[in-house]
């Protein structure tokens, strides 16, 4: 492993060897770039190694227009990024570096192997391949700037590399035991950048009510979640939802949370949860009518543990009114609507998220209007590059994250090597 030493000069250098830093690294490299990866932890790629579980969702086959959605209002930013490195070209690229991979039914993919660890060493390889400068446990305080213009970066205060490109891959706020420290954001500052307030996303969220703290544990296959307040989607999200000690998490959870967090700024965010996706108030009414003809004898509770689990059957009757054994056909009018209401939508108020400890990805960071798509490059500063996570882009589960992470590096990286070398 080669080191960057004090006063050492490069073309390119990377901060932060995450997926993005990782790609850029690469991607300048194989132009024959002489290029410096610099990273604060003493390991590389944690978060690449604990993605999906140790499994690495490391990207979605979903077409480019459902990317463009799933990153929201400012989607289209990642355009140029996702044709310069597209999911099927990281595919082929991961095979070639000896990691075929899986699809799943949604469209997710893995490394054939379900180890996380191997996609990351593959990348580690390549980066050594290509004589990469390397040097871990080394956090980069500053850029150095030199009568306006970018000349490379501050280690510390004895200990600086010259560098006229310099790419910040350095992640978000989330993790920051796997090196999500918010630490590149002064970086982009000093460029001219400004830092949109970062918030948790992709996090379990926590509620006034006690009840789900009883279900801790139990999940709701194909539930749907919404926020019941004014200009938000009411469709909501549909997947999986997951009841915790302190509220609710899982997948359709998660994808709503970078919205909730934002709404938390103005107190606590209304929300629902449908515990069988498409089943409305309308259609439990009907279901118990149909119930109430063909087993007019049998106990609400047991009835309703036909769809739902049964934890989850008292909490809807308590809530209802209804006592649970209570024989369908003896169901008043009224207690029958109050019990296809509460099943059409659960309400929620939650008053916080678990935080940047346990959040998947970080919403905000650094705002696009000061960088072009086509290069990543800083409008402010010319020679920085961005990408990843720290930009101001954040994604649902299912690969977007991780694919966003490898195309914005893979631009970012190319577009550093492409012009003049120093
Ligand atoms: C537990 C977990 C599981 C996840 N699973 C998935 C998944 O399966 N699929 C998916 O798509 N997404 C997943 N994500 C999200 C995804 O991992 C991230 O969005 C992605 O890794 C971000 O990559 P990045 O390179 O931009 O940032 P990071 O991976 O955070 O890398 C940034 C690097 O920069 C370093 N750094 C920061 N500041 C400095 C500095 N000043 N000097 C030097 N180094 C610095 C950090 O130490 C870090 O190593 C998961 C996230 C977590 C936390």
């Amino acid at each position: 492993m080669r080191c960057p030493t004090s006063n050492a000069t490069f073309d390119v250098a990377v901060v932060g060897a995450g997926a993005a830093g990782q790609t850029a690294a690469i991607a300048a490299a194989s132009q024959g770039r002489r290029v410096a990866l610099l990273e604060q932890m003493d390991r590389p790629g944690l978060k690449v190694l604990a993605s999906g579980g140790g499994r690495c969702n490391l990207t979605n086959l979903a077409p480019l227009a459902d990317y463009i959605k799933a990153f929201g209002r400012q989607g289209r930013f990642i355009v140029p990024a996702m044709g310069a490195l597209s999911p099927a070209d990281l595919r082929r690229g991961l095979v070639q570096w000896g990691v075929p991979t899986a699809v799943g039914e949604g469209g997710e993919v893995y490394p054939a192997s379900q180890r996380a660890a191997d996609v990351q060493a593959a990348l580690w390889r390549r980066i050594e391949q290509l004589g990469v400068a390397i040097r871990l446990g080394c956090p980069v305080r500053q850029l150095w700037i030199e009568t306006g213009k970018l000349a490379g970066l501050d280690l510390s205060p004895r200990d600086r590399i010259a560098a006229a490109k310099v790419v910040l891959a350095c992640g978000g706020q989330s993790w920051p035991k796997l090196g999500g420290t918010g630490g590149g954001f002064p970086l982009a500052r000093q460029g001219g950048l400004e830092i949109r307030p970062p918030l948790p996303a992709l996090v379990p969220l926590i509620t006034s009510e006690r009840w789900p703290a009883r279900l801790a544990g139990v999940s709701l296959p194909i539930a749907r979640v919404w926020i019941e307040a004014r200009g938000q989607d009411k469709a909501g999200r549909h997947g999986g939802v997951l009841f915790t000690h302190r509220g609710l998490s899982g997948p359709a959870v998660l994808d709503i949370s970078g919205a909730v967090s934002e709404l938390l700024r103005r107190g606590p965010v209304p929300l629902r949860v449908e515990p069988v996706a498409g089943m409305d108030a309308s259609q439990w009414g009907v279901q118990l009518d149909a119930w109430r003809g063909s087993a007019g004898r049998r106990g609400v509770a047991g009835l309703l543990a036909k769809l739902l689990p049964r934890s989850l059957c008292d909490v809807v009757c308590e809530q209802a009114g209804v006592e649970p054994r209570t024989a369908i056909a003896q169901l008043s009018a009224s207690r029958r609507d109050a019990l296809a209401k509460v099943l059409g939508g659960m309400e929620l108020a939650v008053t916080a998220t678990e935080g940047f400890e346990t959040a998947f990805v970080t919403r905000g960071g650094v705002d696009l209007r000061g960088v072009n798509p086509r290069t990543l490059e800083c409008r402010l500063l010319p020679g920085l590059h961005l990408a990843g996570e720290m930009l101001d882009l954040d994604g649902p589960t299912g690969g977007y994250n991780l694919q966003w992470a490898f195309a914005s590096g893979w631009l970012a990286g190319q577009s550093a090597a492409g012009e003049q070398r120093i």
